[in-house]
Formats: C-alpha cells, sequence, structure tokens
C-alpha cells in the first residue's frame, strides 16, 4: 500500500513538471549535502514528538521513514560503513564493531591489523584498510569528481575518524577536511576538545566544530578555503547516555538536546542565507535497549563441553560471533552443531537464535544459516562468526565483560531513524512514510518505500549529481526528491 502511495506522489510530482536537476542548478542554488548520525536513537522518539525541532522541519518540507532500519550487525562501525559505503557488512569489511580475521600468523589482514599473532582467529584493530568497500569520500576524491565535491567528516567518536581516514595521496587524505577530538593517541586532524567518560566529545562541541567549518569553510582540492557540500558528522552523546543509563528518562533528555543542536545548525544556516540549499540526512545507525540480564555465551558453550582451545567469542553487545579455531576443519559441522544446541538450550536466560555462516549438513544444510533465515541482513561474508548468535530484547551479551545498563548489536535494536530534510526545494513533503513492522524488525523485503542506512551513500551522492561509491548495494530514496 505504501508503495503505491508513493508513486502515486512522484508521478504527482511528475506531472506537475516540478523537476530539479541538480548537477545544472543554479551554483547560489547547489544543494549542500549534511548527514547528521545521531547515534543511537531510536525512532519511537520521533512517534512520541520528542524531537520537536526536527519534526518541524520534516513537516514543513521532508521525508520521515517511520519502520526505517539499520543494517545487522547493529554496532556503530557497520552502521557508519554501511551510510559512507552503501554496502552490508558481508561485503562492507565491517561486520561489528568488534570482528575477527585469520592472519595465519601475520600480523595483519590486507592491511587491516590484529591484536595478535596466530593461526586461528584473532580480533582485529582500527584502521582504514579495514574497510573494504569504497567510501564516499573515495569515489569523490577520484580526478574526474575531485572538482565537484568538498567533503568533511565531523567526528565526535574519534574511532570513526580513524576508519575513515583513508588517504588518496602519501600527503591527502580522501576526505577535504577531517575533524575528531584528540586521545591518548594524536593525529593531525584531531582536536583538543574535553572527552566523555567513552572517550568521545560531547553533541554541544562536535556541533562547534560543525558550525565552524560552515563559517570558515574548508581547505579544498585548488587550496583555498570552501563551503564543504559533503559533510558526514557523528553526533555521540545519545548514544553514551543510553550505554550509561539505558533507554530511560536521562536517554530521552539527551535526545531533546541533541535535536536543540540541529537547531542551532539550522539557525546558523538560515543566518548565513544557505538554508535554502540545505539537504538534511538525520539518521541514526541504530536504537537503544536497556539491558541488565545479561549472559557469557563462552562460559554456556564450555559447560556443554566445548573445548575452550576450539572458539573464540567476540562481542558485540546483542550479538556474539563465535569464531572456530579451525574454520576449514571436516569436523567443524558436528562441533558448531553442539554449539548451536548448546546456546538455544539457554533461550531462558535470554538467547534469541543462533545461525550459521555457512549450510551444516549435519543440522538442516541451509536452514539454519544467516542467509537461509535472514537473507535481507545481507551478513553471511568471510569476516563474520562462524555460527552468530543473538540476544533477546532487555539484555545482551557479556563476553567477557559488558557493565553497560544500556546497549545494542541485536536485532530487536535495528529500528532506527531516518529523515531527509532541510530547506531545498528539491525536497518533497511527504511527512511520514509508515510501513510494516516484524517483530525482529527484519522486514526489508516487506517496506520497498522504507529506508536502509546504505541507502545513505547512493542518496546523498545522486543529490550532487553523482554516481554510487563502488559497492553500493543501496536504494536512492528517490520519493523524497522532485522529479527522480
Ligand atoms: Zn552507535
Amino acid at each position: 500500500m505504501m508503495t503505491k502511495t508513493l508513486l502515486a506522489l512522484t508521478g504527482a510530482s511528475l506531472a506537475l513538471g516540478v523537476v530539479a536537476t541538480p548537477a545544472h542548478a543554479a551554483p547560489n542554488d547547489k544543494p549542500l549535502v549534511y548527514i547528521f548520525v545521531l547515534d543511537g536513537l531510536d525512532g519511537d522518539l520521533y512517534d512520541q514528538g520528542r524531537l520537536p525541532g526536527i519534526k518541524g522541519l520534516v513537516d514543513k518540507r521532508g521525508t520521515y521513514y517511520q519502520e526505517s532500519r539499520a543494517i545487522m550487525v547493529a554496532e556503530t562501525n557497520p552502521n557508519h560503513t554501511a551510510m559512507i559505503t552503501g554496502a552490508y557488512a558481508d561485503t562492507s569489511g565491517i561486520p561489528g564493531n568488534d570482528f575477527a580475521l585469520y592472519g595465519n600468523g601475520a600480523t595483519s589482514v590486507d592491511g587491516c591489523p590484529l591484536d595478535g599473532v596466530s593461526n586461528g582467529p584473532v580480533s582485529v584493530g582500527l584502521a582504514p584498510e579495514c574497510v573494504q568497500a569504497q567510501t564516499f569520500f573515495q569515489s569523490t576524491a577520484t580526478k574526474s569528481t575531485r572538482d565537484k565535491v568538498t567533503s568533511a567528516g565531523i567526528f565526535g567518536k574519534p574511532k570513526l575518524a580513524t576508519l575513515f581516514a583513508a588517504k588518496r595521496s602519501k600527503k591527502k587524505y580522501a576526505a577535504d577536511y577531517l575533524w575528531t577530538p584528540c586521545q591518548s593517541t594524536k593525529t593531525d586532524y584531531c582536536r583538543k576538545t574535553p572527552l566523555n567518560v567513552w572517550g568521545y566529545a560531547d553533541d554541544k562541541h562536535t556541533m562547534d566544530a560543525v558550525l565552524a567549518s560552515v563559517r570558515e569553510g574548508v581547505k579544498s582540492e585548488n587550496g583555498k578555503r570552501k563551503k564543504a557540500n559533503l559533510t558526514f558528522v557523528n553526533l555521540p552523546t545519545i548514544d553514551s547516555t543510553g550505554h550509561s543509563y539505558g533507554a530511560g528518562k536521562k536517554y530521552r533528555k539527551a535526545a531533546a538536546d541533541t535535536d536543540a543542536q540541529i537547531d542551532r545548525f539550522v539557525r546558523q544556516q538560515r543566518k548565513l542565507k544557505l538554508w535554502s540549499r540545505t539537504v538534511l540526512f538525520l539518521v541514526s545507525d541504530h536504537s537503544m535497549d536497556t539491558t541488565p540480564d545479561k549472559i557469557t555465551l563462552r562460559d554456556v558453550l564450555i559447560a556443554a563441553g566445548i573445548p575452550a582451545e576450539s572458539f573464540i567469542v567476540v562481542q558485540n553487545g546483542g550479538t556474539d560471533m563465535v569464531y572456530l579455531t579451525d574454520r576449514t576443519s571436516p569436523d567443524r559441522f558436528d562441533l558448531l552443531h553442539r554449539m548451536r544446541q548448546a546456546a538455544l538450550a539457554a533461550a531462558d536466560r535470554g538467547i534469541d537464535e543462533a545461525l550459521y555462516r555457512e549450510p551444516n549438513p549435519t543440522d538442516g544444510d541451509a536452514a539454519n544459516t544467516l542467509d537461509g533465515v535472514h537473507p535481507a541482513w545481507h551478513l553471511n561474508g568471510e569476516r563474520t562468526g562462524d555460527l552468530v548468535v543473538t540476544h533477546a530484547t532487555g539484555g545482551a551479551f557479556s563476553d567477557p565483560i559488558n557493565p553497560t545498563n544500556g546497549g545494542h548489536g541485536g536485532p530487536f535494536t535495528t529500528d532506527n531513524f531516518f529523515a531527509i530534510t532541510g530547506g531545498w526545494k528539491g525536497l518533497v513533503k511527504n511527512g511520514t512514510v509508515s510501513g510494516v513492522a516484524d517483530a525482529r524488525f527484519d522486514d526489508t523485503q516487506a517496506n520497498p518505500g522504507q529506508a536502509e542506512n546504505v541507502d545513505v551513500a547512493p542518496t546523498a551522492l545522486r543529490v550532487l549529481g553523482l554516481e554510487p561509491p563502488r559497492d553500493n548495494r543501496g536504494r536512492v530514496l528517490t520519493e523524497a526528491f522532485k522529479g527522480w
């Protein structure tokens, strides 16, 4: 039903001859794209009227996707990577905030650093080389597009700056401008800024950096200062508050405060007479759950007689990834089958599902695989664990330790937030686009008119008249723009 409505809307716009052609727009009408990630924001808060500033913008001109979805694993790094590349976790290189690789005795795999040296699975460190899909910083830094795009990455979380600080030459980053607060390791793009207990800048300081980048411009390709027309921002405070206190009153207050920071941005755009050029993507990477019930999967497996040296568990909040020490042994299917049985036997302690990476001939072949049960997750890649175990709502894994009061990572936290708004006349006034919701939010195939985080990259680049990054599998959100 929703798709038909959208088609009708698009058709009406076309019939009226309202066509926006960004590539041919007059210079002073050329759109400026800003992608703000409101880290950890649950879209339900928008539905409850707790984001009055953003709602006011969307009501005036914009589209709110009520059943938008994060990708699995519902963690920060995979979802920011999805937004900036258009790739899901099976091909982006980043299946979790934490994951493991098989180095076969080397200290890195394809440039992605390992935390140790072994022939079995080793957890990875953080480096731009870990991202295998092309980012939009990289695709817009190619020779043919360089002069069309000035890009900026402003990240309250330093780990995201690290992940997206790929270089295009010895001296130059793919992004024209990078900003993040300095931690113990200094970089040439970090700035001295107060950090919260999680090591992140708060949203006020991060927004200060965004406002300065607009006012002063950033150093562009030819060395002159220019306004960025592709800015990617991470605002961490909602997420930090959710982890510290759970998804209750303080979390809702943090969301309202970030809503006010967006208002600060809008006011400056208006004051600088840039509002009519402004296209805003207001998105969250995942939502948030209060998670008092913790379970240590490693203990569950060992109690069931699984040898401790046969696997490692890599925790991602509500999702655990189990990697086999020997993932090619002919015995692996039986071992994984026993692991799956042990995990599912702990259903009364919060374990929801346990799914294989590859078909298991001892246990239903493809029936119990990630692709067999949740094809729309697109999680079945080489870097994914051999067994992926998820937690029900209200809890998380503790492998080896997870003292947070709130968190995310499992399918129940993929109900994110996604709106496109701004002052640019090419935006359609759709208001709320509703859809259907599945119990685990694995419903993107039933919601072709909704948005996923992989849709950010292709849509943002289309606004600038450009093709998506190389590995994109997202959809251009045509219904949100006139004449597309
Ligand atoms: Zn996050």
